[in-house]
């Protein structure tokens, strides 16, 4: 596989045009409100949606720590921010609020189980197209 830190203080001082991958960077005009097409790491360097994707997807074998993640619209995948595919929901039901809640619709509120790319599960809390917070489960 091939890294994805080949070069990222070159990159960077480039002024960054396209990924480490290859992929070029859409090119927008200014007062263009839609995605961006890229995401930019901590680090300052940017990267595709797809190598994000696939970051996400590494992120998801540590499970030391809760990963967020965003329920798709239909509450069958949960998804990345930059919506490739990391779970599928395997079960979803409806949780009851432990305490009055002013920002969770208590209707839409569900408790997930889903299982991800690597076959691990996840649990969490939310509701579909919002982004919840997923905790590994064992078994
Ligand atoms: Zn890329």
């Amino acid at each position: 596989m091939q890294s994805t830190s080949s070069n990222p203080i070159a990159a960077r001082e480039a002024g960054q045009t396209h990924c480490a991958c290859g992929a070029a960077f859409p090119i927008h005009e200014k007062g263009y409100c839609g995605s961006s097409g890229y995401a930019v790491l901590p680090d300052g360097r940017k990267i595709c949606y797809a190598c994000a994707d696939k970051q996400q997807i590494e992120e998801l074998q540590d499970r030391s720590k809760p990963f967020g993640a965003y329920v798709s619209g239909d509450g069958q995948t949960i998804t990345s921010w930059t919506g490739g595919r990391l779970m599928d929901v395997t079960q979803s039901w409806p949780c009851t609020l432990t305490r009055r809640s002013n920002w969770h619709s208590s209707k839409s509120y569900r408790s997930f189980r889903a299982r991800d790319v690597h076959g691990k599960l996840w649990y969490g809390r939310g509701s579909a197209g919002v982004c919840i917070t997923l905790r590994p489960m064992n078994g």
